[in-house]
């Protein structure tokens, strides 16, 4: 059965109002008037049962209207961020192999051979003049409702294959746990192209019969005047919309006794943010955890202890464990492992994709989410921070939300993001990005003071800067590969020491160049041949190429065996984005293989990526779920026995 039909035979009474948004009230009825148009509307133009929808709609009822149409005549719905760039457009709708785009009047992408277009603001008459068609026929569970590109701050986005009956088990399962009920009224102030603003809240509130106001973008003081004036009973935010609700001034009054639920997600809520909203606002917010891949699938519980720092217990039917990364074994209590994932939530794979479906799964069919968590004795988890963000210093493992938990709990911090950059010593090092709260006149000097009152050594951030904000995407999400690129630039820029002069010459010309200054591309893959050049007596080299931010390059030498922990990060190079053309990687990567050659090392791999995911990514990935672009590869021979410097 289609996911739309499971919803709408829920729908008993079309007179109730569904949603609103500002002087616009649409009933339950009206909501199936829509849907039946939207049906129209997509059969009019040809489409049939499996041919692909791509959604880029600024936030408009008419989204729901297309996703609910689509996905009860079995059409696989594509929803992509409104602020997406021609580029990010265009390789969604490829990779989708879409055959209908709904798309922003700005927008230019280029176009898969059959996708044919229909723009934003041609959409209201287009649906007002289809005819209402009923869905009929049947659409089976297992078939692809929504296709959700992850939205992930590392790596290029896949298309993750949610099926109908993946929808009702996520929308059922919060449903009970939630307690969610026909009498509720939600605030809707989220995206509508992400499984938060879309499955957990627009989803949840429909299959309740209850009703969604909607908000426009996100404001703090409008949206907590609208909870009062509206009598909201829920409201579902990632930690930023919270951040900023406490942030606001103490004059400022808001009625919010008739909310039931707070729910936070997508992102760590840090445990002052839910202290500070409690104290002021009087609710504690729960938080849950969840993923494109998995749906949600931890939450702290209804009744019972909402605990700070944790993401709960699983909701029913979800199986979470924990595991060792690489050998996959099962991991104690209290100790950090990898969270997987199983049950009735889990997508299918990703589109077109064996390879990187085959490598998401683990040999027990769970999914390897990427996220470090631990279990409390009781069952909470504990997510502690993701996988590639671990940092690797001086072979010590760091947790930067460790760290970052630690920071904030300063008085004179608002917001910190950890990350972990190359060292020629360490391997890597960790360091500190500061937002200060207004009027704090801390030196950072007794910031670090404090950081090495509370932290080991090892965990203790080697440089920091103040920064006004921090990088975050539309989920809230803090964009590490940014922050990292920005610390490492200047590295490059300022030259580095005696001992690899002659890495630091390349880098130079290279760091030259993004900064807008003319070099030949000649003299950039000089700079790269100079990095091998360097490392005579490397066993493999990992080159990598990266940055849809910095453009930067990256080329890595593993000195030990595949299976060791240790990569040693020799040095980074940056490519002007000018040179993100094929040529020039071709020419990079030739660069690469004649260096490696002469220093007799046994392969060279050339990975390119869209984000700067650095090499210990690839290293792990290459062992988890092959999440990469591999363009090149020649093996010389297969690496010999692991070479400890
Ligand atoms: P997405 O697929 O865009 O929903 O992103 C999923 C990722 O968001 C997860 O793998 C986590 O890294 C992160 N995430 C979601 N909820 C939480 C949470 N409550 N605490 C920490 N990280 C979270």
């Amino acid at each position: 059965m289609s996911w739309y039909q499971r919803l709408s035979a829920r729908w008993d009474d079309s007179s109730r109002i569904a949603l609103t948004n500002g002087d616009l009230t649409v009933t339950y009825g009206d909501l199936t008037e829509r849907v039946h148009r939207a049906c129209g509307l997509l059969q009019q133009a040809g489409l049939e049962p499996g041919d692909v929808v791509a959604i880029q709609l600024p936030r408009s009822i008419e989204i729901l209207d297309l996703v609910l149409g689509a996905t009860a005549l079995g059409m696989p719905v594509v929803p992509m961020n409104d602020r997406y760039t021609d580029a990010e457009v265009s390789y969604q709708l490829a990779d989708s192999f879409a055959k209908l785009a709904f798309l922003s009047d700005g927008t230019a992408p280029e176009l898969p051979p059959g996708c044919r277009v229909v723009r934003a603001s041609a959409l209201p008459r287009a649906l007002a003049d289809a005819p209402a068609r009923k869905p009929t026929g049947t659409v089976p569970d297992d078939a692809t409702a929504i296709i959700g590109y992850t939205s992930g701050t590392t790596g290029r986005p896949k298309g993750a294959l949610i099926t109908h009956a993946n929808l009702t088990a996520i929308v059922s399962g919060l449903h009970g746990a939630w307690r969610w009920s026909r009498e509720d009224r939600l605030l809707h102030a989220l995206p509508l192209f992400h499984i938060h603003g879309l499955f957990v809240a627009q989803f949840g509130a429909l299959w309740a019969n209850a009703r969604t106001d909607w908000v426009g973008r996100f404001d703090a003081v409008d949206t907590l005047r609208a909870i009062d004036r509206l009598g909201s009973t829920l409201f579902m935010g990632v930690p930023t919309f919270y951040q900023r609700f406490i942030e606001l001034p103490d004059a400022l009054r808001f009625d919010l006794s008739r909310v039931r639920l707070f729910t936070c997600g997508s992102a760590p809520l840090p445990a002052h943010v839910l202290d500070g909203f409690e104290r002021r606002f009087g609710h504690r917010v729960l938080e849950r955890y969840g993923m494109t891949e998995v749906g949600i699938v931890l939450s702290n519980p209804y009744e019972g202890a909402r605990r700070a720092g944790a993401v709960g217990l699983p909701l029913p039917g979800v199986e979470a464990t924990l595991a060792d990364p690489v050998t996959d074994a099962p991991t104690a209590d209290g100790d950090v492992g990898e969270l997987r994932i199983g049950g009735p939530t889990v997508f299918r794979g990703y589109l077109n994709n064996p390879e990187k479906t085959a490598g998401s799964f683990d040999a027990n069919g769970r999914v390897r989410t990427g996220d470090l968590a631990t279990r409390d004795a009781d069952g909470y988890f504990r997510i502690v921070g993701r996988l590639r963000d671990l940092v690797i210093a001086g072979g010590l493992n760091v947790y930067p939300s460790e760290v970052e938990a630690v920071l904030l709990d300063h008085p004179d911090v608002a917001e910190v993001a950890c990350v972990g950059v190359i060292d020629v010593d360490l391997g890597e090092r960790l360091v500190a990005d500061v937002v200060w709260k207004p009027g704090a006149t801390l030196a950072m000097e007794a910031l670090d003071a404090w950081a090495r009152q509370r932290l080991a050594p090892y965990k203790t951030p080697r440089a920091w800067r103040t920064v006004s904000s921090l990088p975050r995407n539309a989920m809230g999400k803090v964009d590490k590969t940014l922050i990292r690129a920005e610390w490492e630039m200047p590295r490059v820029r300022g030259g580095l020491a005696a001992d690899v002069s002659a890495i630091a010459r390349g880098n130079l010309a290279l760091a030259l160049e993004s900064e807008g200054l003319r070099l030949e591309a000649e003299t950039a893959f000089e700079g790269a041949r100079a990095v091998f050049d360097r490392n005579v007596g490397a066993r493999y080299f990992v080159a990598e190429v990266a940055g849809a931010y910095a453009g930067q390059c990256m080329v890595t030498t593993e000195w030990s065996d595949w299976r060791a922990r240790q990569i040693w990060w020799l040095q980074s190079v940056y490519v002007h984005p000018a040179y993100r053309k094929r040529g020039v990687f071709k020419a990079l990567y030739k660069a690469v293989v004649d260096g490696a050659r002469t220093s007799g090392a046994s392969g060279v791999r050339l990975y390119v990526d869209r984000s700067n995911t650095r090499a210990i990514d690839v290293y792990r990935r290459q062992q988890m779920n092959g999440d990469h672009y591999m363009l090149f590869e020649t093996m010389f021979a297969e690496p010999e026995k692991a070479v400890d410097r």
